[in-house]
């Protein structure tokens, strides 16, 4: 019988099969916590009735939504300072279209569970659990690392060279009635969220975070373009941008999409063809243009996000939706010194903060639509098709 157990020894662990780099254990301090077997299996033979007395939506192979079906598996059992939850919603990411379609820089075991963005209520406690209480309503820190590398004892743990992410490269995600945490990943959501508004935050809302207020230094006055801004991302960085004074320049290919980007608080609004940005940005800025672009679509708009900058200027990119190769024209980057950061999600330390922010009301998850665990397949059809504005969630 194969459990999902995770407080197997690692022995067992490894007799069980490979592991992945997260399927190790580590210190943290006093304690030593296994991390959950990370990526979901079957149990076999006669324990397949009684075992899997969950539901949840896999996928055993890669490619399109027609990939994920639903299936019942064993609900984990919390490990020493893990907690159960039972999930009640989980938001869906681009990411979780990369994983389902097979990215090769992410080493994923089939069958596999999605879903990075996961709310929820805590059912059972771990041992050494001390800081929640079962019933207690949470959303889940996405990121997972090592803790004891330089970058982690840093407080940078999203440049670990074992970052990974829930639902992705960092174990099973939320598309699942149960998922065991880490109790140091546990955020709390308060009564007036809604569990569908408590999944729809964490990892756009970070990475937002991240690229703004870490890399891009944003502040007070300074303007902020960015691009995509139909997108869960972009929603999330005009709040942000909103949230430090900035005035902000929203852009999409997608008219109505503008309209609910200014109504979430964008200053101005530019539709596509791309040539027509740096001169909107002009037109807005009387010349001087934009301090930061945030930046996830690619060689579509690369060279427009950049010619949109002031000198000294910082390009701010998180994605590349059109495609990951750019042309770069030098003479611009160096005559008008401008800064160009990649950026990959958020530590630990913002994604708390981002967390208290959301919980005050003072950053708001914005959801386009939700669909039951069930439709998980139509949720990605409809994510795939980038009407939305906001985020997809799917209620568990
Ligand atoms: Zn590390």
């Amino acid at each position: 019988m194969r459990l999902l157990r995770s407080q197997r020894s690692l022995g067992e662990l490894l007799a069980s099969g490979p592991l992945t780099s997260f399927q190790t254990h580590f210190q943290n301090g006093f304690h030593k916590y296994y991390i959950s077997p990370l990526n979901a299996r079957l149990p076999a033979g006669e324990a397949r009735d009684k075992a899997c007395d969950m539901k949840a939506a896999i996928i055993k192979r890669f490619g399109g939504p027609e990939n994920i079906e639903l299936a019942d598996l064993p609900t984990p059992t919390p490990g020493p300072g893990e907690v159960l939850v039972r999930v009640r919603a989980t938001a869906l990411n681009h990411l979780d279209v990369w994983v389902r379609n097979g990215i090769p820089a992410y080493k994923i075991s089939l069958p596999h569970v999605l879903g990075s963005d996961v709310a929820g209520e805590v059912e059972a406690l771990g041992p050494l659990v001390k800081s929640v209480r079962v019933g207690s309503r949470v959303s889940v820190a996405p990121g997972r690392s090592c803790w004891g590398c330089e970058y982690c004892l840093g407080g940078r743990d999203n440049y670990c060279a074992e970052y990974g992410i829930i639902g992705a490269h960092g174990g099973p995600g939320g598309y699942a009635e149960y998922l065991c945490v880490p109790q140091m990943y546990l955020l709390p959501a308060p009564d007036s969220m809604s569990f569908e508004e408590a999944a729809a935050y964490p990892l756009t809302m970070l990475s937002a975070w991240h690229m703004l207020v870490e890399l891009g230094r944003v502040g007070a006055g300074q303007v902020v373009v960015v691009m995509g801004a139909g997108a869960g991302m972009g929603a999330a960085a005009i709040q942000v941008a909103k949230f430090a004074g900035a005035r902000v320049i929203a852009v999409s290919t997608s008219p109505d999409k503008l309209e609910k980007a200014k109504a979430l608080g964008a200053d101005d609004a530019v539709a596509c063809p791309p040539g027509d940005i740096v001169r909107q940005v002009a037109a807005f800025t009387g010349g001087a243009m934009a301090d930061i672009v945030v930046e996830h679509v690619g060689p579509a708009v690369f060279e427009s996000a950049l010619r949109a900058l002031k000198r000294g200027g910082r390009l701010v990119t998180c994605g590349a939706t059109t495609g990951p190769t750019v042309s770069l024209d030098l003479r611009l980057v160096f005559s008008r010194q401008l800064h160009i950061r990649g950026s990959y999600m958020g530590s630990l330390r913002a994604m708390r903060l981002v967390s208290r922010l959301v919980g005050e009301g003072r950053l708001r998850p914005v959801i386009d639509r939700t669909f039951p665990l069930s439709q998980a397949r139509a949720a990605h059809e409809y994510l795939e098709s980038r009407k939305q504005f906001g985020k997809v969630v799917l209620k568990v």
